[in-house]
């Protein structure tokens, strides 16, 4: 299993991370209709694409299925 290549968002309030496990247009548009899940800020123009990431090793910041 490689995990090497999922996609990090970022909330621009709290700096709190997602991880999408591939780009897919669908998902994306999941990921620009969601709350924080940590400070609950509104997802409109909220979240920040900051790019590649591995959700193994930065297990603490994994807060995406
Ligand atoms: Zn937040």
């Amino acid at each position: 299993m490689d995990n090497k290549n999922e996609v990090i968002f970022e909330c621009r309030k709290c700096e709190h991370n997602l991880f999408a496990e591939s780009i897919d247009l669908k998902l994306i548009d999941r990921i620009s209709k969601m709350n924080c899940p940590n400070c609950g800020e509104d997802a409109e123009r909220n979240w920040i694409l900051v790019g590649l990431g591995d959700s193994e090793t930065q297990e603490n910041e994994y807060n995406w299925r």
